[in-house]
């Protein structure tokens, strides 16, 4: 999960890295509340989950109270990259001398941790690493060893923190680590790191994060309370909220084929199989879903996604793909079966069964299941079949 700038911040301070006053605001009258309470100028900043908002004009610096609610009013309803802003964040402006850009992140390549880090910050790392490659460089945590105080000092010496003190910087990329692994994140990264101040005075220039991005490993989500503070109301999609309730993996996607299998390779293999008869045929049809229904699942964890995918109204037909291991689709079949009565007339749906009690799930729907249930012996069939009911439900409808 990639955290707001405005969450990103609120973790740095926790772990003791200076950020400058900001108060996160959604409309204009918080906006001139909080610009007021922090004082001119001030910056104003969309608050989305992408990068580059300083150059798509997200990020404008307001000299007083008036031009801080004009300036909100134009922020607040951007997009940038196609990311509808969530709101703006109101921070104290400071004087930039010089920004620096440091970061951590997982290296699945040496599988350790990598410490990226150069003096030319302010532009996206990417850039700089093409237009400048000499100055950005790249130090490694081995995960087995700990980071010190001794080790970090090294480090910000090699990066070189020219005209900033060293101590100072050693201090923030140590309390950086302990955000990184208190958090169980991926990535935290502070772009700027400004080095701020008056140019005339040594004793007032400090090292503040002006910008931050963090992101936290979904997999460790459990050891948190599932981040409920950095819940997204703005963002989140009612039928991935609901399949998370229920310890599903689901994916919301754009097109009317509803997936459901078992093992996310099956059900990704199953989205392609869908694309491709939509393309085969020319009907433009797609899945509606990526969901996985894990290994081992009962005949309720079977009606329950059931229920959430044909709860879409996007969804024209349903293609249920499971391949029995630990999963009997003995199980499967009853849960589809019980998920169809209790449904009432639901729209149509595909089977493909192997493995494990194939047969006798089979055999199940044979019986029981009314004229909207569809069998296939192969998942291109099934795929296919499940595409074309889809495509002929959108075409009655027109
Ligand atoms: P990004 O474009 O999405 O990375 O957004 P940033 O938060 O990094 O802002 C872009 C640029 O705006 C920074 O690199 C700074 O140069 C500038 N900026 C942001 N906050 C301040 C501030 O408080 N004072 C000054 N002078 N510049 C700022
Ligand atoms: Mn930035």
């Amino acid at each position: 999960m990639d955290l707001y700038e405005y969450q990103a911040r609120e973790l740095l301070r926790e772990h003791h890295i200076n950020t400058p006053k900001a108060v996160f605001a959604q409309n204009s009258h918080e906006v001139a509340e909080a610009a007021d309470a922090i004082g001119y100028p001030c910056v104003i900043k969309a608050q989305v989950k992408t990068g580059h908002r300083g150059q798509a004009g997200g990020v404008k610096l307001a000299r007083d109270r008036d031009d801080a609610i004009l300036t909100s009013e134009q922020i607040l309803p951007m997009s940038i990259h196609g990311h509808k802003s969530s709101g703006v964040l109101v921070a104290e402006a400071k004087n930039v001398l010089h920004e620096y850009y440091v970061s951590i992140s997982v290296d699945r390549t040496s599988r350790d941790f990598d410490v990226l880090a150069t003096a030319n910050g302010g532009t996206e790392v990417e850039t700089i690493a093409r237009e400048h490659p000499e100055s950005v460089k790249r130090l490694h945590i081995d995960p087995l060893e700990d980071f010190d105080m001794a080790a970090a000092i090294d480090m910000a010496k090699s990066i070189g923190f020219y005209h900033a003190d060293i101590n100072q910087a050693a201090r923030i990329l140590l309390n950086m680590w302990t955000c990184f692994t208190a958090n169980d994140a991926t990535l935290v990264e502070i772009n700027p790191l400004a080095k701020i101040g008056d140019p005339d005075d040594e004793s007032s220039k400090t090292l503040c994060a002006l910008d931050a991005k963090i992101s936290l490993d979904d997999n460790a989500a459990f050891r948190h309370d599932g981040w409920k503070r950095f819940a997204d109301p703005m963002q989140s999609d009612p039928f991935e909220a609901q399949a998370r309730a229920h310890g599903l993996h689901y994916v919301h996607l754009q097109g009317e084929v509803g997936v459901i299998g078992n093992g996310a390779g099956l059900v990704m293999s199953s989205l392609d199989a869908v694309s491709g008869s939509g393309e085969d045929h020319g009907t433009g049809v797609k899945p509606a879903n990526f969901l996985d229904i894990g290994g081992g699942a009962s005949s309720q964890i079977m009606e329950q996604s059931l229920r959430i995918v044909l709860s879409d109204p996007q969804v024209e037909s349903v293609f249920i793909n499971v391949y029995g291991g630990i999963t009997s689709c003995r199980q499967v079949a009853h849960g589809i079966l019980d998920a169809m009565a209790a449904l009432g007339g639901v729209k149509p749906i595909v089977v493909r069964f192997d493995g494990n009690e194939a047969r006798e799930g089979l055999d199940l729907l044979d019986k029981a299941g009314g004229p909207g249930l569809h069998v296939c012996d192969t998942m291109e069939e099934a795929a296919d079949l499940a595409a074309q009911l889809a495509a002929a439900a959108k075409e009655a409808r027109r």
